[in-house]
């Protein structure tokens, strides 16, 4: 059976569920991604978060600087099953090591609130040229309202984080979430 079908409203609660553990992230004191992996039938079967500020658990990931909300995801599942009927659901498009493990994995779907045009691998995640790697589908910021709520709440992080250019590629895509961040 393939992912659900792609229908926004399908969509919007997984995303608000993943801000809701961006933000349970930040509150934690670690970067403000969150992400839940779906099953065909809609149901959540794993939930993880960005961990990188936070001590290592028998639980979870974490301590690291790869710690990131996906990985959480995916180490909570442990042995990833019938990969293609599932979709990823993150609060910001995957970096370049999510969205290759969701593609090494196989899984047959990737949604996200936010794009990230710095550090996403949206691009890349379909693998074009690479054999092992055409199963994931990406679905970038099906959710207007949702997309601009991701923004702002990841904008700061962009911010310290990213170089310059980084923070340059932020400001042009998303002028208002990022306006008043220092
Ligand atoms: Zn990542």
């Amino acid at each position: 059976m393939p992912p659900a079908p792609l229908d926004p409203a399908t969509h919007r609660p997984h995303l608000e569920e993943a801000l809701r553990l961006a933000r349970e992230a930040q509150a934690a004191g670690s970067a403000p991604v969150g992400a839940v992996l779906v099953n065909a039938r809609g149901e959540v079967i794993a939930r993880g978060r960005n961990r990188v500020g936070e001590a290592q658990s028998p639980e979870h990931v974490g301590a690291a600087s790869v710690a990131h909300a996906e990985m959480d995801v995916f180490f909570s599942v442990g042995k990833v099953r019938d990969a293609e009927t599932l979709t990823l659901y993150t609060s910001l498009e995957p970096c370049l090591m999510c969205g290759g493990a969701s593609a090494l994995l196989g899984v047959g779907r990737v949604v996200w609130a936010t794009a990230d045009p710095w550090g996403g691998s949206g691009r890349l995640i379909r693998w074009s040229d690479h054999p092992a790697m055409q199963e994931t589908d990406v679905v970038p910021c099906p959710d207007p309202d949702l997309e601009a709520e991701g923004a702002r709440l990841f904008a700061p992080e962009a911010r310290r984080a990213f170089p310059e250019e980084g923070w340059a590629l932020w400001r042009q895509r998303y002028p208002a979430e990022t306006a008043g961040v220092e």
